[in-house]
């Protein structure tokens, strides 16, 4: 039990307060992306098939179209078969269900993604629903969200397994640790809580109804924030030693980027800190990577 609890003690940060260690999601994501090529490479040299991710982009949205290209890019260069269906801003939803259904039937297709936002008179959940969840790599199916709450799922949404993989770089063990994701979206904060759990933490969800959110944060171990609001997270909310995984990614009048936590004084007093960018974002073009590799080795068996 006394080795337990100095195992969690250090879990939570070897440096208690003073300047964080900053986890470099951008070397983690290079790594994870360098790991998935040799495991395509390895397939190619045994004759077998390569990974196909296709991306649905429905309309102009420029910065869908930045993160589509990224996703296009990194899926060819760990050695994936990839394409993009550009679509037009007026494509009806009869349309794109059609073309959902042709890359569903395709067995070519291991992994289908349409990108959000679309279009107001497209009906997003129509369309999610419409994803054979075999191929879900954003993994937003609820038969796949249930089986991630299930704690089965095989293919995790990308954000959240980004980050649970930063976590466990950090620590190999998560047991026992109180953990507050604030942000309660089934897209970031319901599946990392979920995540969370199953490693073992207490986990609490926060959102914008909670009560004294500084002091729920007070509490935390890890802190998770996805909320969508510029430096929200006050460096005065992070106990001393805490790791802080920063998911936000807001873009600031000046056309900087920076995230959900008041980076420079959470660093202060924080174990660790994942900074924006560099931190979570280059972690979720990765993880759609290795959805897309899983996908393909359940699909078609390994
Ligand atoms: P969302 O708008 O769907 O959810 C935001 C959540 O924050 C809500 O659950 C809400 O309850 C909570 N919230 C809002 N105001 C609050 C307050 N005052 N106090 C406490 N909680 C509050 O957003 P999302 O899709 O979950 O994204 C969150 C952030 O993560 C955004 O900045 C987004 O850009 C970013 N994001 C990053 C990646 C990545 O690849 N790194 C991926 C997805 C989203």
């Amino acid at each position: 039990m006394q080795q337990e609890s100095a195992r969690i003690e250090q879990a939570k940060g070897e440096a208690m307060a003073g300047q964080a260690r900053i986890i470099d999601g951008k070397a983690a994501a290079a790594e994870l992306r360098a790991e998935i090529g040799r495991e395509i490479a390895a397939l190619k040299a045994a004759g077998r098939p390569l990974p196909g991710l296709h991306v649905v982009l429905v309309g102009e949205d420029p910065a869908s179209r930045v993160y589509v290209g990224s996703k296009e890019k990194q899926a060819v260069e760990a050695g994936m078969v990839s394409q993009v269906h550009r679509m037009p801003a007026e494509t009806s939803q009869a349309e794109l269900l059609a073309k959902v259904a042709a890359l569903n039937a395709d067995p070519e297709v291991d992994g289908i993604l349409v990108q959000l936002p679309l279009p107001r008179q497209i009906d997003v959940d129509a369309v999610i629903e419409a994803v054979d969840p075999a191929k879900d790599v954003d993994c937003f199916h609820p038969l796949n969200v249930g089986r991630l709450a299930a704690g089965q799922g095989k293919l995790i949404p990308c954000t959240p397994l980004g980050a649970m993989l930063l976590l466990k770089q950090l620590m190999p063990s998560l047991a026992g640790l109180e953990a507050v994701v604030i942000g309660r979206s089934g897209i970031v904060g319901r599946p990392m809580a979920q995540l969370l759990v199953q490693a073992d933490c207490t986990v609490t969800i926060a959102h914008s109804r909670t009560r004294d959110l500084p002091a729920v944060v007070r509490r935390a171990d890890i802190v998770v924030a996805a909320v969508g609001r510029a430096r929200f997270v006050q460096g005065d909310w992070i106990k001393p030693g805490a790791t802080v995984i920063d998911v936000g990614i807001n873009r600031l009048p000046d056309g900087k980027l920076c995230g959900d936590v008041d980076y420079e004084a959470a660093a202060a007093v924080a174990g660790a800190i994942t900074p924006v960018p560099g931190g979570v974002g280059p972690m979720t073009i990765a993880c759609l990577l290795r959805n897309t590799l899983t996908a393909y080795r359940e699909r078609r068996g390994s």
